[in-house]
């Protein structure tokens, strides 16, 4: 089974719901920079605080920043293989990615990538809500979170991502379609490139993916 991925797609794809399912079913440990950048927020650390801007601003943190977080993340966790969230997001992130998975001796095996319309991330982002203890992530118009915004694994509050809103969303829109749709043709290229319908219900899509891990 294919142990070592990348998932790819605009924001509001559905990446780290599908990277959760990963983990949860087949183990596999999963990262995402924007994750750790809002725990670091939230922890007040400086690089939370010196990021959190860009990210309010619906920009892309220095290419740098993330390439060390990722490489610390991978000596420390990256054995069993991995699942990156978010990652790469530039030309510059996937070619030093490519340099130390080198160097570690274990190449990238699949880029995923989830295709969905503009339509679908504009209808997930307003209406997505996360926990700010756990991260796990829902939608006002599931069950009764839009009354009771409570966490049901935590009990940790429901909040919306600060930059979810509508100008932000367009700013990190075109921040995907800029600097990260050209990494398509990158892993076209290594032949590692598979397209999934995003629109799908999460369950389908990760049956996609299962089979493309060899797992189903
Ligand atoms: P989404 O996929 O919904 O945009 P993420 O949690 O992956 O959400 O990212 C949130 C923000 O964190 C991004 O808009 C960006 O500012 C920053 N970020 C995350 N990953 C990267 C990356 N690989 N390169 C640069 N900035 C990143």
């Amino acid at each position: 089974m294919k142990k070592r991925l990348v998932l790819l797609g605009a924001p509001g794809s559905g990446k780290g719901t599908q990277a959760e399912m990963i983990t949860r079913q087949f183990g596999i440990p999963v990262t995402s920079p924007g994750a750790i950048l809002r725990r670091e927020k939230d922890l007040g650390t400086s690089l939370g605080i010196e990021t959190a801007e860009i990210i309010q601003h619906g920009g892309l943190v220095p290419d740098d920043t993330i390439v060390k977080l990722i490489e610390d993340w991978l000596r420390l966790h990256g054995a069993h293989g991995f699942v990156f969230d978010g990652f790469p997001r530039t030309l510059r992130q996937a070619e030093s990615l490519r340099a130390i998975l080198v160097r570690h001796r274990t190449p990238l095996e699949l880029a995923i990538w989830l295709e969905v319309s503009e339509e679908t991330v504009r209808d997930r982002i307003s209406g997505r809500l996360q926990c700010r203890s756990c991260g796990f992530v829902t939608s006002v118009s599931a069950g009764n979170f839009a009354e009771r915004s409570i966490c049901p694994y935590c009990e940790g509050p429901l909040v919306r991502r600060n930059d979810d809103d509508s100008t932000v969303l367009q700013n990190r829109l075109n921040e995907y379609h800029a600097k990260t749709e050209p990494l398509a043709r990158f892993y076209e290229e290594g032949g590692l490139l598979h397209r999934i319908d995003g629109n799908r219900d999460r369950e389908a899509v990760f049956g996609d993916i299962s089979r493309l891990l060899g797992a189903a």
